[in-house]
């Protein structure tokens, strides 16, 4: 064993608690009542009228805040959320909606040192288990990543109000967890640290291969449920496994090729402003060719992608007839990561090009 081996250790971490149901956003003042006693509630002003009633009662008695967030996660913006909370005395932030509301309260509790509750209205990713969050210029150029120290105190997750949502977003949440146990099979392979800058424990990996049979096993019939705004058993579990299991697998586990991909999609002619969860199904396909896997292992898994709606070629993700040029460049991107990432690229652009080549020939027998 050398020496780096010896003094590097697995790290595995996550929010202090996670609690999902219909109708669990009664639960709040109840389960935030330890440590919420003048809560800053920072809420995505298209979710706002749904839940604005829900949060009265349940925190009422609170000396609480809420501040509807509206528009892109900016310096400018995060500054204003910072300033109301001094103002208010905020002992705790609390985020409600998707991605922006999210990271907006993340960001104003990282600047005021306090906890961080998370409630998601849509299940389209995996971050809201998560420390990092991601900042904007007002043209939607993302400018930083930054992270908080600890994980939410709280995932509150109320799959009434996410069945309300459009079913586009769980679907892409899928897409965004599919992926995980192969990448974090080939983070732990490489031997590459996590994102707490530790290895996998065994549990990370379990996780991540929990995610992966849940989806395969529940994807098409939570989209039906999906479709018809009606919770039921299937779509309880792929939301556990699109928000717990996808984002403790990505964390604690460590992310791979599929997401190294989305590098060269969101640049991409066509492709660049498809959902994330899109790209990162696409890249999974991609990293299952790098790997050198069979044919029947990439149209399986193609298969299930399209079954519930996503993409199988870069046709599908709005790049039609992809030239040898442009798939070059999707490769080379993938190979490109920002400083300090986490994710590990062995394979050399040209390798990743075949790969995608491989996925598009295999993708075109499937639709004939
Ligand atoms: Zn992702």
């Amino acid at each position: 064993m050398n020496g780096a081996a010896v003094t590097s250790s697995m790290i595995f971490g996550g929010p202090r608690r996670y609690v999902q149901g219909p109708g669990a956003l009664e639960q709040l003042g109840a389960l935030s009542e330890r440590f919420a006693t003048r809560p800053l509630v920072i809420v995505d002003a298209d979710v706002l009228p749904f839940v604005s009633a829900t949060l009265d009662r349940a925190l009422t008695g609170r000396a609480s805040t809420v501040l509807p967030f509206r528009g892109e996660v900016t310096f400018a913006a995060i500054d204003a959320l910072v300033a109301a909370g001094k103002d208010a005395g905020a002992d705790v932030v609390m985020g409600l909606g998707g991605g922006k509301g999210l990271d907006a309260a993340k960001a104003t509790a990282l600047r005021l040192d306090l906890p961080y509750v998370a409630i998601p209205s849509i299940a389209s990713n995996d971050s809201p288990t998560g420390r990092s969050m991601a900042i904007y210029d007002d043209s939607h150029v993302m400018v930083a990543v930054e992270v908080i120290p600890d994980n939410p105190l709280l995932v509150l997750v109320d799959t009434a109000l996410i069945a309300n949502a459009p079913a586009r977003f769980l679907r892409t949440g899928m897409g965004d967890a599919i992926a995980k146990k192969f990448e974090a099979e080939r983070a732990y392979a490489d031997r590459a640290t996590n994102f707490f800058d530790g290895y996998p424990t065994l549990t990370a990996m379990a996780i991540a291969d929990c995610c992966y049979r849940t989806l395969r096993e529940h994807g098409e019939a939570a989209m039906a449920a999906a479709e018809r705004h009606e919770p039921d058993a299937a779509f309880e579990a792929v939301v556990e496994a699109n928000v717990l299991m996808s984002g403790l697998s990505w964390e604690s586990g460590g992310l791979s090729y599929a997401h190294a991909v989305v590098r060269g999609l969101v640049k991409a002619r066509g492709a660049a402003m498809a959902p994330h969860g899109d790209h990162v199904a696409y890249g999974t396909l991609v990293q299952l060719a790098i790997e050198g896997r069979d044919d029947a292992a990439v149209l399986d898994l193609m298969g299930w992608c399209r079954a519930v709606g996503l993409p199988g070629s870069l046709a599908e993700l709005g790049m039609s007839d992809p030239t040898a040029g442009e798939i070059a460049e999707i490769a080379r991107l993938t190979t490109i990561g920002p400083k300090g990432g986490k994710i590990l690229v062995k394979a050399s652009p040209d390798a990743i090009a075949a790969a995608i080549t491989r996925v598009e020939r295999l993708a075109a027998l499937e639709t004939v």
